[in-house]
């Protein structure tokens, strides 16, 4: 059963054709149905094993940018940065710049946010995610993503003026130059390697001892994915492609990518480390990977959150060994 990828399975509308109409926006803003997102560098705001979702109107002064994310059936919703909601330690005032944090020890128990539900508090999306639905976990990748990119978008990255907000959000324009800076997804493509009933993984040395995965790498400017593909696994391991073939995508806002997940078919060469990324790269065959995705064996693998178990799963899937 082909499930979706973590945090790509938003349900929330867009609303993309009606966020230039400000009156439309002011409107949406105004709702007393208007609830907000809240996350921050430490983190997203949640209450048990759900967004925890505050009244925009709760956390609304003239430090707030709300950014829309879309309509879901109860009214609009809205992301606001932690660092405007006067929610940090000392009530707000160690944010010398606004909208990004001083330091980094940003206290993860702190959600003293105006209108957050009883128990409310920081948790880091990417340790959360398991415990998400789907569609909460694409909600929150979605706010994340937006606060990062306008965290780092406040100034014009051309003459260097602070920007403004344009629709609701997903615009920042510099008044001086008229600059748009639109949000920024960096695309990344990760690869499984196969070579009949073997596939190619590799290892990072930070990694937890046999933890293997897929390949990965970011695309180039001026690069098609297909060529990024070939590139890295040159590259990480030494090995020609032939085919390369999409499987699925995955948004990964840590902080701003999207992951192209990709399987391609071994053309020539045999494996080695080939740069400082990796510490090994090596085959491995289908029966290890099955082993792996029951926990025997030394191979450890990725866990279902990440698209790069997606890929093994599926590549086991079509050979009749479903893990
Ligand atoms: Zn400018």
């Amino acid at each position: 059963v082909a499930q979706s990828n973590t945090f790509a399975g938003e349900a929330l509308h867009r609303a993309g054709d009606r966020r230039a109409d400000d009156a439309w926006v002011a409107e949406q803003e105004a709702l007393p149905t208007a609830r907000a997102v809240v996350g921050g560098v430490a983190g997203v705001l949640v209450a048990g094993d759900e967004p925890a979702l505050v009244p925009l109107a709760s956390v609304r002064d003239d430090r707030v940018e709300p950014i829309l994310l879309g309509l879901d059936a109860a009214g609009p919703v809205f992301a606001v940065d932690l660092a405007d909601v006067g929610a940090g330690p000392d009530g707000g005032d160690a944010w010398t710049l606004r909208g990004s944090w001083v330091g980094d020890d940003v206290p993860a128990e702190h959600a003293d946010v105006p209108g957050a539900p009883p128990g409310a508090e920081l948790a880091d999306l990417r340790a959360i995610a398991p415990r998400l639905s789907d569609a909460d976990a694409g909600l929150l990748a979605h706010a994340a993503a937006l606060l990062h990119w306008r965290r780092t978008s406040r100034f014009c990255g051309r003459c260097g003026a602070a920007t403004e907000p344009r629709e609701a959000g997903h615009m920042r324009l510099c008044p001086r130059c008229r600059l748009q800076i639109h949000p920024r997804t960096d695309p990344v493509v990760i690869m499984l390697v196969t070579r009949g009933d073997r596939v190619l993984m590799g290892r990072q040395p930070s990694w937890a001892p046999g933890r293997f995965s897929a390949l990965a790498g970011f695309v180039e400017p001026g690069e098609s994915l297909e060529a990024a593909v070939a590139r890295e696994v040159k590259e990480e391991a030494g090995v020609d492609v032939g085919e390369v073939r999409f499987v699925s995508s995955q948004p990964w806002p840590f902080p701003a990518s999207l992951m192209l997940g990709f399987e391609a078919e071994w053309a020539a060469g045999e494996p080695a480390v080939a740069d400082a990324e990796l510490e090994a790269v090596r085959w491995w065959t289908a029966d290890e990977v099955a082993a792996a995705c029951r926990g025997d064996g030394e191979l450890s693998l990725p866990g279902p959150q990440a698209i790069a178990r997606r890929l093994i799963d599926g590549w086991l899937e079509r050979r009749g060994d479903p893990s």
